[in-house]
């Protein structure tokens, strides 16, 4: 076990969905995860063999207070957040809120580590230069991520809505983009050097979480999802689980859901 693989992940709630540009709603999800994470309707043992129960495999730093701030405010608070976070020594573990929020997360991140690869789980590719004159939206924080150079690889996994603007900067920014119709692709989830994931609950098809915003048929089971998570090869040094909108949720399923990925990425961050 090397130095940074003792560096404990820290869950940080980000309750924000200002950037959300069809519905509301995803602010109320780090609750509602954390409380799925703790339902005694599941035991806190990963797949991989990860007992998420005993002290000190993670920690919790609480929601971030961002109610009543500016969209603005709101970002830099994010940034700091998890710059906070990692300044201690620990590997943050965000959960959304919007996906704009991966890209003030992403800022923190980089401060530490260069040559980030990052692994997109996503229905989109949320690669807009600007949706509907606004560069802060949902759709655009791979954008802001590639035109800012904070990643040298930027993989996307699920992808079933590109359309010709994002193909066009997908290439711009060299962005690989495996579609979902070209499933399963567990060897391209391999990196050297830091990884990032960030999930976007939409990537499942809505059948098996309906609680989005954005739902698209056609997705994964979440059974793939976990294969394509537990295929991941590399040192994960960061994390998200965002777009999960407990208002669309259907009795909490989705909300198990999310903590049940959420306790995957934490069992392959503990044991990588
Ligand atoms: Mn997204
Ligand atoms: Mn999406």
């Amino acid at each position: 076990m090397d130095e940074r693989s003792r560096e404990i992940p820290a869950l940080l709630g980000i309750p924000f969905d200002g950037q959300s540009s069809y519905l509301r709603g995803a602010a109320e999800a780090p609750a509602k995860i954390r409380e799925a994470l703790g339902c005694d309707a599941s035991n806190r043992w990963t797949e991989t063999g990860v007992d998420l129960g005993v002290q000190g495999m993670y920690a919790d730093a609480g929601d971030l207070a961002l109610a009543g701030t500016s969209d603005k405010d709101a970002f830099a608070a994010i940034e700091s957040g998890a710059s906070r976070l990692i300044g201690q020594g620990k590997r943050a573990v965000s959960l959304g809120g919007d996906h704009s929020i991966t890209f003030p997360i992403i800022q923190a991140v980089a401060k530490k580590y260069s040559e980030l690869t990052i692994f997109h789980f996503d229905a989109h590719p949320d690669l807009y230069d600007d949706f509907e004159g606004n560069r802060w939206s949902h759709a655009c924080p791979f954008a802001r991520i590639m035109e800012s150079g904070l990643a040298k690889r930027l993989v996307q996994i699920g992808i079933r809505t590109i359309n010709g603007h994002q193909r066009e900067q997908a290439k711009r920014f060299g962005v690989e983009v495996i579609e979902m119709r070209h499933l399963p692709a567990y060897a391209r989830l391999k990196a050297a050097g830091p990884v990032y994931i960030s999930f976007d609950m939409d990537v499942l098809d809505p059948a098996y979480a309906p609680g989005i915003s954005h739902r698209e048929p056609g997705g994964m089971s979440v059974r793939e999802a976990i294969a394509h998570l537990h295929a991941v090869e590399g040192e994960i040094v960061g994390a998200d689980v965002v777009e999960y909108n407990p208002v669309r949720d259907l009795s909490g399923l989705t909300a198990m859901v999310a903590a049940k990925i959420l306790k995957e990425i934490l069992g392959k961050m503990i044991a990588n």
